[in-house]
């Protein structure tokens, strides 16, 4: 099993963001981590303290928690859980917050994986995201980390942004390969409704690059980190070999998950639902409202969505199409007693037949035609989807 922790706290809200992260209410932290630790208490009893491969902390910003909380709140999970000797405990961390004392509480915790948010190296950029921290400021922390014995370390990168040219992605890519990661995520900008970017953009205050220039990036960085020494595992992550993020790699390969805080969400076999295949479930995203789910202990506020066997086949095939190693024939049918083809035959050997997609060793995945049009790839799919 996973398991994921949730830390809502940021010391400025960037301008793009609609993750569940809350400036200005350090305040707090106390009674969060008290409730934190209480809903950890009560899945630990209800799972029976399982054994967790991969521990994630992410937020947010996990490294404006207060030392002694951190080392708290890793004190406590290895109390409550079964936390396999080789798991792999990451952290996230914002370069503009975190201290060596952080890191000191983080690395005596077991967090032996950092995953730092870098965006960009131009000052104007990183303005425009509404960073607070200067690209040296990053590479500061990538040298703290290391000196704090952490040996894997990813970095964050954002492309297609307001106003960024190719050369000056291509210089991010550099700065950051220059920083000896051993793990890169390159996302894509999505502007999300109701951002202060996203007013920027609709008012015509900022432009994005056209769907032209995004994907000569996203090819910059297929090309540039390959010849690096990367492996892309998944549309978004590259990889040293062997640095791959296993936390990330279960999501997409649909192993069961606990998530802690606000907003988290879990996805766990449910005996109570006898006809899903498993049930998800989310906390309420509010700071207040979680605290007030575990003080009053009132967790039908969480939201519930019982996951059908027909949905459960779906998910396998578009998470799947998701990594580079693609779905396998084999796997789908044990997980599922029903073969691949006999769900989706006909619609992925039209794709197959047009190069979207490989049939290779038993194993389906995307071609790099296909992961440019996969949203439209998985429509189709989703409708074949019937039982
Ligand atoms: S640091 Fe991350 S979570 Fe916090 S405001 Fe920025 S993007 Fe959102």
């Amino acid at each position: 099993m996973q398991l994921y922790i949730h830390i809502p706290f940021c010391r400025k809200k960037c301008r793009y963001c609609d993750f569940a992260s809350y400036p200005g209410r350090e305040a707090d932290m106390p009674s969060y981590l008290d409730a934190l630790l209480r809903e950890a208490v009560m899945q630990a009893e209800i799972l029976g303290r399982p054994t967790l491969e991969t521990v994630f902390i992410g937020g947010g910003t996990p490294s404006l928690l207060p030392p002694n909380s951190l080392a708290r709140l890793l004190r406590e999970a290895r109390r409550l859980f079964a936390i396999s000797p080789d798991a792999e405990i990451t952290s996230e961390a914002n370069p503009g917050a975190i201290t060596p004392e952080w890191l000191t509480a983080a690395t005596e915790g077991g967090v032996n994986r950092l995953s730092l948010g870098m965006q960009a190296v131009q000052p104007e950029l990183l303005r425009t995201l509404g960073r607070i921290h200067t690209a040296e400021e990053t590479a500061a922390s990538v040298r703290m980390a290391r000196a704090h014995g952490i040996r894997n370390i990813s970095l964050d990168l954002m492309f297609g942004l307001p106003g960024q040219t190719l050369a000056q992605w291509r210089e991010t890519l550099n700065a950051a390969l220059a920083l000896e990661p051993q793990h890169l995520s390159c996302y894509g900008l999505i502007p999300e409704e109701g951002t202060p970017l996203y007013h920027d953009l609709i008012a015509g205050h900022l432009t994005l690059p056209d769907d032209g220039a995004e994907r000569a990036m996203y090819d910059e960085a297929l090309t540039l980190l390959e010849r690096h020494g990367f492996r892309q595992y998944e549309i978004s992550n590259f990889a040293l070999p062997g640095f791959a993020c296993r936390h990330n790699l279960g999501y997409w390969l649909q192993t069961p998950y606990l998530g802690l805080g606000a907003s988290a969400a879990s996805c766990l076999p449910d005996a109570g639902h006898p006809h899903s295949a498993y049930v998800r479930t989310a906390n309420p995203a509010g700071l207040d409202a979680y605290l007030d789910m575990v003080t009053q202990q009132n967790w039908s506020l969480r939201e519930t969505t019982p996951i059908s066997p027909t949905e459960a086949r779906f998910e396998t095939l578009m998470l799947g199409l998701r990594t580079a190693q693609g779905v396998s024939e084999k796997d789908f049918l044990l997980s599922h007693g029903v073969s691949l083809s006999e769900c989706y035959g006909a619609k992925l050997s039209m794709f197959r037949d047009q190069g979207l997609l490989i049939d290779e060793n038993s194993h389906w995945r995307l071609t790099r035609r296909g992961m440019d049009v996969q949203n439209a790839i998985l429509v189709e799919l989703m409708d074949d989807k019937a039982d």
